[in-house]
């Protein structure tokens, strides 16, 4: 089944220069990449991305909103949308399982990741997207259409009036 994946290498994955550790390691999936940029990450996308972790886990919530805002490392990440074959499996098989301990020592999250000793945050340098619901409820929060090079989802067109930050 063709999907995509939202991958966030998150603040931990930055500030230890791992960047290309985990686009090489994906490489291997022969996916292709359709978007991808470096975001400030506000407490407005933070909410809404783990929206469902707040239901799930909510005593974790907020240590994990500061994380990907960046309180403890470096206020941004690196956003990149993959998309191929069975993109999912493919990608979450490489990053490992959420816990680093657990994870398999040559996955990603196991090689690079730790448990941080005083905030309890499982800080295991990216996220990617688990579900195809998730994928597509991700993408569209993180990502605009004009940003991705393929049409990956339903789009429409809007005249819309707002002020821009432009180059002078
Ligand atoms: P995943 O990121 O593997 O999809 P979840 O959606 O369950 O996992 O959790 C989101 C993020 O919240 C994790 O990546 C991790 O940073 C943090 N987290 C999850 N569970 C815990 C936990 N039990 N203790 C500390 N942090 C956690």
């Amino acid at each position: 089944m063709i999907e995509q994946c939202l991958i966030i290498i998150k603040p931990d994955g930055l500030v230890k220069s791992l960047t290309g550790n985990v686009i090489t390691t994906l490489s291997e999936t022969k996916l292709k990449i359709v978007g991808a940029k470096v975001i400030k990450v506000s407490r407005e996308l933070a909410e809404k991305h783990y929206a469902q972790l707040k239901e799930k886990k909510p005593h974790i919530f907020e240590p994990t909103i500061n994380y990907i805002m960046g309180k403890f490392h470096t206020d941004r990440v690196f956003a990149l949308v993959y998309h191929g074959e069975d993109a999912i499996e493919k990608i979450r098989k490489l990053c490992g399982p959420t816990n680093p301990e657990e994870a398999d020592p040559i996955s990603i999250r196991g090689k690079f990741g730790r448990i941080n000793s005083k905030t309890g945050v499982l800080e295991n340098v990216l996220h990617a997207s688990d579900s195809k619901e998730n994928a597509e409820r991700e993408i569209r929060l993180w990502f605009s259409p004009g940003e991705l090079t393929e049409t990956i989802y339903p789009i429409k067109k809007e005249i819309v009036k707002e002020e821009r930050i432009l180059w002078k």
